[in-house]
């Protein structure tokens, strides 16, 4: 069937869109011609459509596990606009009561329902398995599936039995997507995933609008911060902290000092918590203190720095976060102090936790302080990361390359970094 469909025309006649982006539409065609598929792409490639489409093509419901219940609502909310059909797209999820679901059910019964968003808790139950082994499933989505892997950022154990329960419901074509592309990463997905042959798309992971740069944190960190957004008026940044008091700290110092800036972090309530994400997304402030809390989701196009006050846990996560500058495909500085000692900070925060996950955790580290470290060019670096090569000799976008070291210096930690 997937032959005779003109894709475009759906896409036009759904979204509103005239092109597909990058690998859109090879990866919709494999899907729709019943093959597992697994899609490596960034933040903001357009992952969502590869499943949303299929689902409106294909007889029966597609199943979307995904991790996050807020935005969960906001692609349903985003489905149902497309849409004149009424319960086309619904999700379950902990925060729907017991009549919701009912309704949610009958909608899907009746087969009106082309997309079922579920939450990994919730599909775990075994009341919605028992429900939906009567449900003609077209295919599974597992969004976000990095949370399979412990080598992910964001790992979640009842992500593992996603497989065993699909096998439960009844197997269909399943595709997976991620914007985690460590090989080791990938690998744990597919073999979890019990989909090794699956038919795997990869985008390219490099941001050429991003600048790189590591500095020297020095005592005087927090002038340096404040000279720097001072530079850059008018504009948005985030800055990254460690620990919920630094974050409290720097907010505060920084309005001190002039700066429209607010803290955000999981310990503050969650009312405060949306009003300081609302005041920047709404330009009512320019910087956003923040833990890793702050960002997963967030959309803002402009965002024209991020700080990273202290090394992040992992590459990924460094990756991530950094990403969330210019995401319009304007200029994005990424900046990040580095010092040391701040290893041994970020061991101690790891100290209780399991010993495989501590070893997991020191890896990820000592990753990330080589990448630090390094003289070479740190976009190379990342991509290599992401088992990507990056073939120029010099990106001229990151501070190594435009400012390089020497080059002995530099060859020798050629062998350090890449041999990984
Ligand atoms: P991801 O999940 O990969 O981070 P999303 O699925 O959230 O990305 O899509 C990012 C943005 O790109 C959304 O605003 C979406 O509407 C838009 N988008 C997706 N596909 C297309 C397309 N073919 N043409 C134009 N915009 C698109
Ligand atoms: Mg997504």
């Amino acid at each position: 069937m997937a032959k005779e469909v003109n894709l475009t025309e759906e896409l036009k006649r759904n979204f509103g869109f005239d092109t597909f982006k990058g690998n859109q539409e090879a990866i919709i065609r494999n899907l729709l011609a019943g093959n597992d598929t697994f899609v490596l792409m960034p933040t903001g490639g357009g992952k969502s459509l590869c499943y949303q489409l299929p689902s409106l093509i294909l007889d029966g419901t597609a199943i979307v596990i995904s991790p996050l219940i807020a935005l969960m609502k906001n692609q349903v909310d985003a489905m149902r606009n497309f849409s004149a059909e009424d319960g086309v797209a619904h999700f379950i999820n902990s925060s729907l009561n017991k009549t919701a679901i009912d309704q949610v059910k009958t909608d899907i019964l009746s087969g009106k329902t082309k997309l079922l968003y579920v939450a990994p808790e919730s599909l775990t139950k075994e009341e919605n398995i028992d429900f939906l082994k009567q449900v003609n499933v077209s295919f599974y989505a597992v969004d976000e599936a990095h949370c399979i892997s412990e080598w992910g950022h964001d790992f979640r154990p009842e992500y593992r039995r996603i497989r065993p329960i699909i096998n439960e419901i009844g197997v269909r074509p399943v595709i997976a997507l991620t914007a985690t592309a460590t090989p080791k990463v990938q690998h744990d997905i597919q073999k979890n995933l019990g989909m090794l042959e699956a038919t795997v798309f990869k985008s390219s992971f490099n941001r050429p609008n991003l600048y790189y740069e590591v500095r020297p944190k020095t005592a005087n960190i927090d002038k340096d911060i404040i000279k720097y957004i001072k530079s850059q008026e008018g504009k948005s940044g985030i800055i990254y902290c460690l620990s919920r008091k630094k974050v409290e700290e720097l907010a505060e110092l920084l309005q001190v000092n002039g700066i429209r800036a607010l803290p955000y972090h999981a310990g503050m309530d969650s009312a405060t918590r949306t009003q300081n994400q609302d005041a920047f997304l709404l330009e009512k402030i320019d910087v956003i203190v923040a833990t890793i809390a702050f960002g997963m989701g967030i959309d803002k196009p402009d965002v024209r720095y991020v700080i990273h006050y202290d090394i992040p846990k992992s590459l990924e996560g460094y990756y991530q976060e950094t990403g969330r500058a210019g995401r319009d495909g304007g200029e994005g500085q990424c900046i990040t102090f580095y010092i040391n000692k701040d290893l041994q900070k970020l061991e101690k925060f790891m100290q209780g936790k399991p010993i495989a996950e501590q070893e997991i955790g020191k890896q990820l580290l000592l990753e990330t302080a080589a990448y630090a470290e390094s003289s070479l060019c740190r976009r190379k670096i990342l991509l290599h990361y992401f088992g990507e090569e990056y073939e120029e000799d010099n990106c001229g976008n990151c501070d190594n390359c435009l400012n390089p070291k020497k080059q002995v210096e530099a060859k020798d930690q050629l062998c350090a970094v890449l041999e990984t």
